[in-house]
């Protein structure tokens, strides 16, 4: 077509009716919070996620928003005019889902800790580290994960693998409440009796699906003195203490929980257990010995500590007070740095053979900086029924994370692919992962059923859109 025809063609078109354009001014004052739009000094700041490599990604605009009803002027905004919605608490999404092009919803305001009789009600903004310190001044804490940064509103809607989660379950099995703003506006109280479906989705189907969760209340459990443990081997027996945590994780009593991390970094490689047992440090020697007996370690150590403390140290803040376990910004004396980093995972059902093994000593091995983190599951997490919560995988021994620092997703798809055979599709939705096609059997198994019920009951329209979303 030369352009005679195509200006004969484009006149014989009728213009479309142009949508308006969003009116950002009139939502900047409906909000009690803050609107960042780009151009305003804020604005750099206020689009950054944890990952530095999602800071190319310019959101049309950055709502914090004070209050419920800011949430819901903001969905009723982006409805109007179509802008889609990016969902963000503590902004660790491993596929950098919580911006995008629309408005960001941030919930980080809204993070009072308050703490009752046994309950925690906790703001949908909080970040862990806050979360573990305000309730260490009652004696309590919920299970949560390692992360100090990472917002309680994303990992609790994923499920929530955490130190204690043998003896006391994952972060939504503690959930007893949770009061989310649904794609209409409306502010819904869900529990057991109330909205039982949304408060059922709530517990691991996956940030970012139904609503916008804006508090939680939790179940707490008593904080008292802890051991923490660390322990290192040469990487010539890398195979042997994999064959021999897989099966010691999982037979250990609740109150032991640890993680198996196989790494190279500049050419170097590691195996190294890190864990926390839930009492006194001559009774966590007993307990190591099944597994230190089959495989000498070069080096243990093993500290009783107080459970701030211990999950301070599994954040990697043991020299920090909590104030300064945040990134700058977040708090006056924030000391921790953001990271570029590409992960997935699997959930394995099965201890691996002497064959998977080798396959996952020999990924570590090949060139690059990268690891794989295998978290115990079991105990607690392994007594709720599959289908009782969204998180499906109760019967699985434990995590794999591939976690490789930078950008380049080459060691960990090659990685995830080659780990296929022996550990098949399951995968944890909280270390999400675009490269999974499968993703609704691997994430939620059973259970995605029910919540493609569920979204269709409360987000008909689909305001709420992830490119892994019901
Ligand atoms: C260094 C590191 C360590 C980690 N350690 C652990 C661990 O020990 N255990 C574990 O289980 N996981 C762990 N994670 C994974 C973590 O649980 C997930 O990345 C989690 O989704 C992050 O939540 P967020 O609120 O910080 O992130 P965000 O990016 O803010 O949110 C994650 C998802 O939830 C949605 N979302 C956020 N807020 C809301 C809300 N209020 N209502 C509805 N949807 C919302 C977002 O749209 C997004 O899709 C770790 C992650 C990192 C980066």
């Amino acid at each position: 077509m030369d352009r005679r025809q195509f200006l004969q063609a484009a006149a014989a078109v009728p213009l479309l009716a142009a949508a308006p354009p969003p009116d950002w001014a009139r939502l900047r004052r409906a909000l009690k919070g803050t609107l960042v739009l780009p151009g305003d000094r804020a604005y750099g700041t206020a689009r950054r996620l944890f990952n530095p490599s999602f800071d190319r990604v310019r959101p049309g605009g950055v709502a914090y928003c004070e209050n419920p009803a800011d949430v819901a002027a903001c969905l009723s905004f982006a409805r109007a005019a179509g802008v889609p919605v990016h969902v963000r608490s503590g902004g660790h999404s491993y596929a950098g889902w919580s911006t995008g092009p629309g408005l960001v919803v941030d919930v980080a305001r809204m993070n009072d800790v308050g703490y009752r009789d046994g309950r925690a009600v906790v703001g949908a903004g909080a970040r862990l580290v806050d979360v573990y310190e305000r309730l260490a001044a009652h004696g309590a804490s919920i299970p949560a994960g390692t992360c100090p940064t990472v917002g309680i509103a994303g990992l609790t809607l994923g499920g929530g693998i955490g130190v204690v989660s043998r003896k006391y379950g994952l972060t939504c099995d503690a959930l007893e409440s949770v009061r989310i703003v649904t794609a209409d506006g409306r502010l819904l109280t869900c529990d057991a009796h109330h909205h039982a479906g949304l408060y059922w989705a709530a517990r691991g189907g996956g940030g970012g699906n139904v609503g916008v969760a804006v508090s939680f209340t939790f179940l707490t459990h008593r904080a008292g003195r802890v051991t923490v443990f660390f322990a290192g081997w040469p990487w010539s027996k890398a195979g042997a203490v994999l064959r021999a945590w897989q099966s010691w994780a999982v037979e250990a009593p609740d109150e032991l929980w640890s993680t198996l991390h196989l790494s190279r970094d500049r050419g170097e490689l590691t195996v190294e257990l890190a864990g926390v047992y839930l009492g006194r440090s001559d009774a966590l020697r007993r307990l190591l010995r099944p597994l230190t007996s089959r495989v000498a370690p070069s080096w243990v150590s093993a500290r009783d500590t107080s459970h701030l403390r211990a999950m301070m140290t599994m954040a990697g803040c043991s020299g920090l007070t909590p104030s300064q376990c945040h990134l700058p910004g977040q708090t006056r004396d924030g000391r921790l740095s953001r990271a570029a980093f590409v992960a997935t995972s699997h959930v394995a059902y099965r201890p691996l053979s002497a064959e998977g093994v080798r396959a996952l000593v020999d990924q570590v091995a090949r060139r690059g900086s990268h690891m794989v983190l295998l978290d115990a599951m079991g105990g607690a997490i392994a007594r709720v029924p599959a289908g009782a919560t969204a998180f499906p995988h109760r019967q699985a021994l434990f995590s794999v994370q591939y976690y490789a620092s930078g950008s380049d997703r080459s060691w960990i798809r090659g990685a995830r692919a080659a780990m296929r055979p022996h550990l098949g599709e399951h995968a944890y939705v909280n270390y999400i992962d675009p490269d999974i096609a499968s993703w609704r059997e691997a994430y939620y198994g059973p259970n995605a059923a029910r919540l493609a019920q569920v979204k269709a009951a409360y987000d008909p329209g689909r305001v709420f859109r992830l490119p892994q979303g019901f």
